[in-house]
């Protein structure tokens, strides 16, 4: 496993695997890695012969006073559980200064996906989809990948980056991955260590909210005050979780919506503080056709 942390290497290794006619794969992730993470990894090998790992807390994606700084960076134990792996070829691991050369603020080109960053974390996190759509297309121009894999956990991350790649013909073809959970249901997440013991038990609120909601339209349920009002339930058992939003989206515009089409595809979506730590959890579901 070879480690890169320039950009100019990283392109010139991934010219020399497709002029052997490799199949490329990247998967993103900002380190800190859990067995989320590993089953991306897993699942990229499944799409491709040569996996490209990227490690790179993206200044650009954290507002003002969220948690860049105190971020969890643990690159030495990251590159040991993939070289575990066995089959990770490359970890792309750039330095702020190699990815923003004139450093974040000085940055003048971005991405943006209109009108699909209005709802869910986009309203809360000014700036955070730009921030993630022009990272990932920055590491799309540094790894050449031919597909590139995600967490369905990051749902609105997930379905913004398919949007993008499909909008501008990026010829990368974007993989969502089912989230890996904790055996009592909580998503894992880098942000989950932040939590104090007491957190960590509430928290396990957030996905049987969203289940909930899923499993009442599944059942039929049209109305999404009433899944709504279901999730906001579930979200009242954890006496210290402050919701943010508790929203029933279609999948495609990430608009809210009041009733549920016959067979729309559609996502429950929750976002939880417990003190400064802002968790997420999110459901897919698709309403019966009748
Ligand atoms: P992050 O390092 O948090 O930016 O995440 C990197 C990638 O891992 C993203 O595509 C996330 O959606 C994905 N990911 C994070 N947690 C999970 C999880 N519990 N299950 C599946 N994918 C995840």
């Amino acid at each position: 496993m070879k480690l890169i942390q320039t950009v100019h290497e990283m392109q010139a290794e991934a010219d020399r695997r497709r002029a052997e006619d490799r199949r490329l794969a990247l998967v993103p992730t900002m380190g800190a890695l859990h067995e989320g993470h590993l089953a991306l990894v897993r699942e990229a090998r499944r799409h491709a012969d040569h996996v490209t790992v990227s490690i790179f807390v993206n200044p650009t994606q954290f507002a003002p006073g969220e948690d860049y700084e105190q971020y969890p960076r643990t690159l030495d134990a990251d590159l040991e559980r993939l070289e575990r792996l066995g089959f990770v070829e490359v970890v792309f691991a750039p330095s702020p200064a190699g990815m923003y050369p004139g450093g974040p603020a000085g940055h003048r080109t971005w991405v943006t996906v209109e009108g699909l960053d209005e709802h869910l974390c986009g309203r809360f996190r000014p700036g955070h989809f730009r921030g993630v759509t022009t990272v990932v297309t920055k590491l799309f121009l540094a790894c050449r990948p031919h597909v590139a894999v995600f967490g369905r956990k990051d749902a609105q991350q997930f379905l913004i980056l398919r949007r993008m790649a499909r909008d501008l013909n990026f010829g990368v073809e974007i993989v969502g991955v089912p989230t890996v959970r904790e055996p009592d249901g909580l998503a894992l997440s880098s942000r989950n260590v932040y939590l104090s013991p007491s957190e960590r038990a509430q928290a396990t609120a957030l996905s049987r909210a969203v289940s909930e909601a899923k499993r009442l339209a599944e059942a039929g349920e049209q109305r999404t005050k009433v899944l709504v009002e279901a999730m906001l339930r579930a979200l009242a058992q954890a006496p210290d979780a402050r919701v943010q939003y508790a929203e029933v989206v279609d999948t495609e515009t990430l608009r809210p919506i009041e009733i549920l089409e016959p067979g729309q595809e559609a996502l429950a979506a929750v976002a939880v503080f417990f003190g400064h730590t802002r968790l997420i959890d999110n459901a897919f579901f698709r309403s019966p056709r009748r």
